[in-house]
């Protein structure tokens, strides 16, 4: 071990002795590897690791921080980077994991690590499935308490509003389990609010009845994208709940990791989750099958374990900036209007340019409240690129159908937390505030989207 830059080494001696997992230092062979993450457009350099192997040792690392002042970060994946810790405690929940379903009861109960994967698995065993987003590789308690954006989010809604009880670990060092009935305001902020209020130790949530789905994508060449565009929007307005679907162009570059049918060139494609039979989706898709030459179809009937095969979203660590606005409405003129921005001929850096169909049941208030905004959007729009100073030319050229709110968990880059506010209406933006300045008065949770703290108004 070697001293950090502000942490005398008896003091992460003794941190080290209280917990089951490991206290890392700068110049520590296993520090910088810790700290790696999949989106690596930033990079954490905090003055100590805590690689926590459970809700103690959670506690003991926070209070720690808490004696001291000390800043705290938390990371699972890096799959939703933001501020990147500068200093501080960064809390490295990888290596807590676990899964438990109750099929009586259709819920599961994960540890504040666990991956996505992890959970479709272990329900598949009982015929259920989670609202797990596009890809199974993200951790289920960031992913979660951004809202959480899933394959079947029209039929079932944001995976936040599932969420039936959390435990976590305030930046008090205390333990709470917030529920519907207990610690109600945390309850409410939390689910929403990312990771503004302390770490998550656990988290319950229901489980839904699905085995199976009609799914995955249909890649059209570039050339056809205003004919795609055109016709995916019309026929979004004609299908049912249990049809959720998104559609990305795609700019991939020519590199050997990308299949040979993506690279180098401009691709359309439609993803497709429908809950129906495989014999009423190949009805539904026929319009949009007939919208432009294929280059690839893989909708086929299949078990909810190959669900990351809908987007085939990339499994391998890469530098981008995501960027995302909620869109009232898709209506002729957004389309041509994105055309402009991100179609054939246009001068487009971004490697993707999705959006997805919202309605349903995430138009619709959960059973609990909670701190998910976005009920009045009809897509959301989100860009990812490489990282380059150039201005989101897209999303801020789609304004005019926005309703001026981002989905923060398609909000990735180091000025993410600026951005913070836009992720809200001004009333639960205000209310999160002023929970947030009793939860975390000094802002110790600053290296997130960050709420800063707020006194409560007399
Ligand atoms: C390829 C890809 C696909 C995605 N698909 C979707 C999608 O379909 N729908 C959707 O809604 N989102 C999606 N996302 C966004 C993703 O859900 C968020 O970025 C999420 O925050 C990732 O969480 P993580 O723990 O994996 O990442 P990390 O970078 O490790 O964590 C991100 C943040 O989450 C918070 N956090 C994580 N764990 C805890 C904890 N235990 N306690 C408190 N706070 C915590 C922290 O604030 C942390 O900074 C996708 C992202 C990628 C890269």
């Amino acid at each position: 071990m070697t001293t950090g830059k502000s942490i005398e080494k008896p003091a992460a001696a003794d941190l080290s002795e209280r917990i089951r997992g490991r206290v890392l230092l700068p110049g520590d062979d296993d520090f910088a590897p810790e700290l790696d993450g999949f989106n690596q457009i930033s990079e954490h350099s905090p003055d100590l690791v805590a690689v926590v192997a459970g809700a103690e040792d959670v506690r003991e690392a926070v209070s720690f921080a808490a004696a001291r002042g000390l800043p705290v970060a938390v990371q699972a994946t890096g799959h939703g980077p933001s501020t990147a810790a500068d200093g501080g405690l960064l809390i490295s929940t990888r290596g807590m994991r676990g899964v438990r379903v109750d099929p009586a009861t259709r819920t599961a109960r994960v540890e504040g690590g666990t991956q996505w994967f992890e959970v479709v698995e272990a329900a598949a065993e009982h015929g259920l499935a989670p609202l797990n987003g596009s890809s199974p590789l993200t951790g289920v308690i960031g992913y979660t308490l951004g809202g959480g954006l899933g394959l079947m989010a029209r039929k079932y809604g944001y995976a936040a509003d599932h969420v039936t009880a959390l435990e976590i670990v305030t930046p008090d060092g205390q333990s709470h389990r917030a529920t519907a009935d207990q610690d109600t305001d945390l309850f409410w902020a939390v689910r929403g609010g990312k990771g503004n209020f302390g770490v998550v130790t656990a988290l319950e949530f229901g489980l839904v009845p699905v085995e199976r789905l009609y799914g995955g994508g249909l890649f059209f060449a570039g050339e056809a994208a205003a004919e795609v565009l055109h016709a995916w929007r019309e026929w979004t307005a004609t299908v049912p709940e249990d049809l959720t679907s998104s559609l990305a162009l795609l700019r991939l570059p020519d590199v050997e990791s990308i299949p040979p049918f993506l690279r180098g060139r401009l691709t359309v494609h439609v993803r497709i989750a429908y809950l129906g039979s495989a014999e009423d989706g190949d009805k539904l898709v026929g319009p949009l099958r007939a919208a432009g030459p294929l280059v690839v179809d893989t909708l086929a009937d299949m078990p909810y374990t190959r669900c990351g095969e809908i987007h085939n979203d990339p499994t391998e660590p890469i530098p981008y900036s995501e960027r995302s606005m909620m869109l009232r409405e898709l209506d002729e003129a957004a389309v041509g209007a994105l055309l402009e921005l991100a179609g054939p001929g246009a001068d487009c850096i971004d490697l993707a340019v999705e959006l997805r169909q919202l309605g349903g049941a995430v138009g619709r208030p959960p059973k609990t409240p909670n701190a998910v905004d976005h009920r009045d959007a009809a897509f959301a729009l989100s860009t990812l690129s490489l990282p380059d100073n150039r201005p989101p030319l897209v999303v801020d050229g789609m304004a005019a159908w926005g309703t001026g709110r981002r989905y923060l968990n398609f909000l990735a880059s180091p000025d993410a937390a600026d951005l913070t506010e836009s992720g809200y209406e001004p009333a639960t933006f205000a209310r999160l505030a002023e929970i947030k300045g009793r939860v975390d008065p000094d802002n110790l949770f600053r290296f997130n989207h960050n709420i800063a703290p707020r006194p409560r108004q007399a």
